[in-house]
């Protein structure tokens, strides 16, 4: 890797390192729903205090727009973090100046602080390099364990990184050695899977992928697009008619990159967008009404899929085949994700996925811990996925 790890800094004792990590939890009247962002960070953490650092955390919480806003206080974190680490955590009320200097000044080596939302001053989100000089003053190292937040050219994403040594915490290693597992570096055949809503949101992943992967099977949504491009009735379903030569172009691009495209062969169809509406599977060009919607794939399209994915050594996969949501029209989604369980669980397949709703339907059809890695990182995983460079990691380059 190109990055400085933990395993990377030898003396730690009495130092302070400051730890940007994620904690935008789901919150309701001051409670956190979810704690998975705080146990994500837990390894960081640890590792820092039981080489004797002080660790001083620094995060976001929701959109203060560069404002105190008390509603949007990471106070109701350091409880249930000091529970989750066995160990008390300190807070201070502001993440530069005074005050975090002197909670910091006074903590023992291995004690941990929590500071104030960064957001709280209008220098974080426009990365004022002031107040990444002001941040970068509190600590003898900065440990970027966000990778969920790597996209945002922030003053504690990226801003700081420049201005101490920086490494990559234990999270953000495992997410990037994940996605470099699945795209950057991986065991081929690989295979993509892209599905979801629509094209337009997913162009620039499309894009990148049909570059990089053996085979792509598009799904969902934007499946329809495709299959209308290339001259299929799909009725009334959900599809952008303007993005037909778009679909062509990628079509195209992945003939000459190799890429081979799997596409619907056979499809469920409904009326109503509600669970169990009455509903068909037929062949693709089977008649369609105008109120006809393709909501999912059919099982044929199914066995090539998990044909294919039987032949591949890697899985990436963004976006559910069907709208997962309401069943039947999970059948596809889940039976992919099984066998890609399967086959990872068997020790054949490296599965990473990622994206919100992807995460969703994996969790639905009860496989989301046999992947090799799920990814909860959202608009970073995407961006990744589209090839962009994230300036958080790219800060941490060595
Ligand atoms: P992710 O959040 O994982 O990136 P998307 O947001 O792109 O995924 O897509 C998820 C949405 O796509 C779901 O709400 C699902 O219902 C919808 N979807 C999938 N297939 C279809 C379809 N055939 N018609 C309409 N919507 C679909
Ligand atoms: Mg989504």
């Amino acid at each position: 890797m190109p990055f400085k790890t933990l395993d990377d800094v030898s003396d730690l004792h009495g130092k302070t390192a400051l730890v940007r990590v994620d904690f935008n939890v789901p919150m309701e009247d001051g409670r956190i729903t979810d704690d998975t962002r705080l146990r994500v960070a837990l390894p960081t953490v640890r590792k820092l205090t039981d080489k004797g650092a002080k660790v001083a955390l620094l995060a976001h919480f929701d959109r203060p727009k560069g404002k105190r806003v008390p509603s949007m206080s990471l106070a109701p974190v350091v409880a249930p973090l000091s529970n989750l680490l066995g160990h008390p955590v300190t807070w201070s009320d502001d993440c530069i100046g005074d005050d975090p200097k002197t909670v910091l000044d006074h903590l023992p080596a291995g004690g941990v602080a929590l500071l104030e939302n960064v957001r709280f001053h209008a220098g974080e989100e426009s990365n004022d390099p002031e107040f990444a000089r002001q941040l970068a003053a509190l600590g003898d190292l900065y440990v970027n364990d966000a990778f969920s937040a790597a996209h945002r050219a922030h003053a504690s994403t990226e801003g700081v990184a420049h201005l101490l040594p920086a490494y990559a915490g234990e999270s953000m290693r495992r997410e990037l050695d994940a996605l470099d597992a699945a795209l950057g570096n991986p065991q081929r055949p690989t295979l993509g899977i892209v599905g979801g809503s629509k094209v337009s949101t997913k162009l620039d992943l499309l894009k990148n992928l049909v570059g990089k992967l053996d085979a792509l099977a598009i799904g969902g949504g934007m499946a329809n697009t495709f299959l209308f491009a290339q001259g299929h009735d799909v009725g009334g379903s959900l599809c952008e008619k303007d993005l037909k030569d778009t679909a062509l172009d990628i079509l195209k691009e992945a003939d000459a990159k190799g890429c081979k495209i799997l596409l619907p062969v056979d499809v469920v169809v409904a009326q109503e967008f509600k669970a169990n509406a009455p509903h068909r599977t037929q062949a693709l060009d089977a008649p369609l009404s105008a109120d006809d919607k393709i909501f999912d794939a059919g099982p044929q399209t199914v066995a090539h899929l998990t044909d294919v994915m039987a032949a591949s050594k890697t899985l990436i996969w963004n976006g559910p085949l069907g709208v997962f949501e309401l069943p039947p029209f999970d059948a596809a989604t889940t039976a992919a994700a099984k066998f890609a369980a399967l086959q990872t669980k068997a020790g054949k397949l490296v599965a990473v996925a990622g994206g919100g709703d992807t995460v969703a339907a994996l969790n639905h059809a009860g496989v989301i811990d046999d992947m090799t890695f799920v990814s909860t990182a959202g608009g970073a995983f995407l961006e990744w996925m589209e090839g962009k460079a994230l300036p958080g990691v790219a800060a941490l380059e060595s």
